[in-house]
């Protein structure tokens, strides 16, 4: 049984881990750990710290101090940063790596989908005069500003650090849940073109789905690349990996 498990959280996802690993075993150490980006971290029921490590280094120093045995990497598939570094330091000091990512949303026969490894380069691609949706994160919104031909329904968690257009509208709201309601927000600012990262998962799919059905083009985010590590794709894959951990251990 690991001694201490370090989950590097911020996702849906660690949060299911963080409640199946203690409902699976109640004695086991969890810790959370979150970069702080957002205001209203949800309670993970394990302790919980949060910031940064200090790159590789600290965070491989953290997992020598703390005694960690297990590191999972639960972030989200564009938080490249934290995933080199994670698999960095579980490199640098033999700690197991387990990354959970959720599989990339695929294009069906008739999407019209164009990938791009970039926001910015997404920006430069836009027509001009696009009316656009923008699903992407606050600090993100910013590569957009300059594009002063477009129009822009940005939506985002917490307030961008940049001034918008005054032009823009801005929603603070996560994703909606139905197509239904998705569609309706298309329709009702009238908009040309989807940009969102692939970032997978049910949670944030409907917006997908609602361009699909009115046929918009997608400009599609693709994922970083990440250093090798050993993956699995659902909360059952993992916990199902974890298995040999816990065995004899309840
Ligand atoms: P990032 O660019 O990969 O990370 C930037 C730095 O933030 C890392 O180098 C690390 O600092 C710190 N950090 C990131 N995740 C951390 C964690 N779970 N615990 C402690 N420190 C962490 O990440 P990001 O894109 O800014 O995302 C930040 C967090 O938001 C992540 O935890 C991610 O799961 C979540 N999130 C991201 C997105 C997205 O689209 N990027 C979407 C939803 C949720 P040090 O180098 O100092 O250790």
């Amino acid at each position: 049984m690991p001694d201490h498990i370090l989950l590097l959280a911020g996702t849906f996802e660690a949060r299911q881990i963080a409640e199946r690993l203690a409902a699976m075993r109640p004695g086991v150490r969890v810790t959370a750990s979150f970069a702080g980006a957002v205001n209203d971290l949800p309670d993970l029921g394990v302790p919980t710290r949060v910031g940064g490590f200090g790159g590789p280094d600290g965070l491989g120093a953290y997992l020598k101090e703390e005694a960690v045995s297990l590191l999972i990497d639960a972030t989200h598939p564009f938080a490249a940063r934290m995933s080199r570094n994670a698999a960095a330091a579980a490199e640098a000091t033999g700690v197991r790596l387990l990354r959970l990512e959720r599989s990339p949303w695929r294009p069906e026969a008739g999407d019209n989908w164009q990938h791009f490894p970039t926001l910015d380069a997404a920006a430069c691609a836009l027509p001009p005069a696009a009316r656009v949706f923008l699903s992407i994160g606050r600090k993100e919104v910013g590569q957009f500003t300059q594009r002063s031909d477009l129009f822009a329904l940005a939506r985002m968690i917490e307030p961008p650090g940049v001034v918008l257009p005054d032009h823009w509208r801005l929603i603070l709201a996560r994703p909606a849940q139905a197509a239904a309601d998705e569609i309706e927000l298309l329709e009702t600012h009238r908009i040309s073109h989807l940009v969102t990262k692939n970032s997978g998962g049910a949670r944030s799919f409907a917006k997908i789905e609602a361009a699909r059905q009115l046929n918009l083009p997608v400009f599609m985010i693709d994922r970083p690349h990440l250093p090798p590590a050993d993956t699995v794709d659902s909360l059952s894959a993992l916990l199902h990996r974890l298995q040999p951990y816990f065995v004899g251990s309840a």
